[in-house]
């Protein structure tokens, strides 16, 4: 069966636009299909095969991989993604997600750059019903965040255990940390350490303008490291949009400032990610939205588990997990591949996998 690829990405286009996305994504299609309408049908499928389609201005790697499938007669993998979260209800499958998470894998407490203690949170996060709550404070070379040495990471574990007994029953703070990853791709803290936790998260903060061939091979140093769990804000962007209702960062140190996104090789990242079941974190905060729907969409159909996360700072925070719980729907990504739907049994019971 033959397709039409140009149709095919104006198709794309109108299905991105009324499912309200950003235009720069609109367009990105559109001008695609406008530059190829232009050309020779036998000149596009050449370009096709010989994997030039993208030294055409305006034709990228997305929608010429869209122009490749289609030209191979087969639904291109992003519109198919489109049309299958189309027409379905989007508040009832982001609902869908959002009764489905069991806890969060990603906050922070006044340890490290939180506002408030660890008995806070973990009230808010009974209060949300949760039935765990990660707590994921920083690691040591994080100064600006107060990172935890690992004396004082061993302090909260025993202080988490303490709590532990005092919380209600059928709820529990879990162990963890949101280590950094290193300019080698290292992990920022001690092994011993890392291997008690329960869950670890691990996330690029620093030199987050590393060239390509850089970052890409720090990423998947950290993902092959056995003792990572999840790998949060894959693209450490930050965007200046937030949802109507969010009035304000509402914590120092998250004051939103628009940041680009770091340059890696997606495919081998989330490859890897696949390889050593690496969970893709989906970031939760207005002001990171990370990572973007489209790599959330490559993820996906690269095979990635996910976790939902908010990366709260305030015990209001941790409510912001209907963000990407939207954002995850938009995408298509069923809750049974994402991570904190499970119980906290079988959370740990991978993460010690
Ligand atoms: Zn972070
Ligand atoms: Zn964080």
């Amino acid at each position: 069966m033959t397709r039409d690829p140009i149709a095919d990405l104006r198709r794309i286009a109108f299905l991105l636009e009324r499912a309200n996305e950003a235009t720069y994504r609109v367009r990105a299609f559109r001008s695609a299909a406008n530059k190829l309408a232009a050309l020779p049908k036998t000149e596009v499928a050449e370009r096709a095969r010989a994997g030039k389609l993208t030294e055409l201005s305006g034709v990228g790697d997305v929608t010429a991989r869209c122009v490749a499938e289609s030209l191979a007669g087969e639904e291109p993998v992003y519109l198919r993604r489109l049309l299958a979260t189309e027409g379905s209800d989007l508040d009832a499958e982001a609902t869908k997600l959002r009764t489905a998470l069991r806890g969060d894998c990603h906050t922070h407490s006044d340890w490290s750059d939180g506002g408030s203690p660890i008995e806070e949170m973990a009230l808010a996060a009974v209060e949300l019903g949760h039935e765990y709550l990660v707590l994921t404070d920083h690691s040591p070379r994080l100064r600006v965040a107060r990172g935890l040495t690992a004396d004082r990471l061993r302090q909260q574990l025993d202080y988490v255990a303490r709590l532990n007994e005092a919380l209600p029953e059928g709820f529990r703070i879990l162990t963890g940390i949101e280590v950094d990853i290193l300019a080698d791709g290292s992990l920022d803290q001690e092994e011993e350490l890392l291997a008690r936790l329960d869950v670890v998260v691990g996330s690029v903060h620093s030199g987050l303008n590393d060239d390509r061939a850089r970052m890409t091979r720090r990423m998947l140093t950290a993902i092959a490291n056995p003792h990572l769990d999840i790998l949060g804000h894959c693209t450490g962007r930050m965007v200046s949009s937030r949802p109507a209702g969010v009035t304000g960062p509402g914590d120092r140190g998250h004051r939103a400032r628009i940041r680009a996104e770091s340059d890696f090789d997606a495919d081998a990242v989330f490859a890897a990610c696949v390889e050593h079941d690496t969970a893709v974190e989906i970031n939760s905060r207005p002001e990171r939205q990370d990572p973007p729907k489209r790599l959330i969409r490559r993820a996906l159909e690269a095979g990635c588990r996910f976790a939902i996360n908010t990366d709260a700072h305030a015990p209001g925070q941790l409510d912001w997990q209907r963000f990407g719980c939207e954002r995850a729907a938009r995408c298509g990504v069923p809750a049974d591949r994402v991570v904190n739907t499970w119980t906290a049994e079988d959370l740990i019971a991978w993460t010690r996998r």
